[in-house]
């Protein structure tokens, strides 16, 4: 079982949980984490349109 550590209060917590069990963080995927995620997919979906108006 690995253990990570919260980065709100440093305990060390089982990564199995989603949540911090002492200051109730979420340890995995955070809203700014999907930002990013949805971010990238929007610039490589840009790259694709911009690759195909270029043939046309
Ligand atoms: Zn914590």
């Amino acid at each position: 079982m690995a253990m990570i550590k919260c980065r709100i209060c440093g305990k060390k917590v089982s990564s199995k949980v989603s949540r911090c069990p002492k200051c109730g963080a979420a340890l995995k995927l955070s809203i700014p984490g999907m930002i990013f995620l949805i971010f990238i997919i929007v610039f490589v979906i840009g790259i694709v349109v911009v690759a195909i108006l270029d043939k046309v």
